[in-house]
């Protein structure tokens, strides 16, 4: 008898704030909203605007290049799909758009290190893909 692969928890894709983020995950766009009224970057997806509570927000996309902010190497972890993965590095990464967004980045956790530039690549699922970043 063999041991079940663990599968990866998944975000529901049709939350309605994020739905869009999601779909366009599918084709392999990260994308982020600007508000209309007053020029912020909003990220997380949302329905009004973080300076200004506008709730005109335009859908952009992401060229995918930034660099980490500042990141940790997770070591433990209670499911058994992340705890088939360890170790790995879960960072916060400063897109060159004006956001900053959490997320695996695909390094050997030496490798890992603030201001390290990195982009943008894909884990495909069958209703979204997960964007993980590696050295660029
Ligand atoms: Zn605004």
């Amino acid at each position: 008898m063999t041991a079940a692969v663990p599968e990866r928890p998944l975000p529901a894709p049709d939350e309605p704030d994020t739905a869009p983020f999601w779909a366009a995950t599918r084709s392999h766009k990260l994308t982020y909203q600007v508000c209309l009224d007053c020029g912020d970057v909003v990220f997380y997806p949302r329905r009004h605007c973080t300076g200004c509570l506008s709730g005109s927000l335009d859908w952009r996309a992401s060229a995918g290049l930034g660099t980490v902010y500042t990141f940790t190497v997770i070591r433990q972890h209670g499911h058994p799909y992340f705890r088939s993965r360890l170790p790995y590095v879960v960072g916060w990464i400063d897109l060159a758009e004006g956001f900053r967004m959490l997320a695996e980045i695909a390094v050997p956790p030496a490798d890992a290190a603030v201001g390290l530039p990195v982009q943008l690549s894909w884990e495909d699922h069958a209703e979204v893909s997960i964007p993980v970043f590696r050295p660029a």
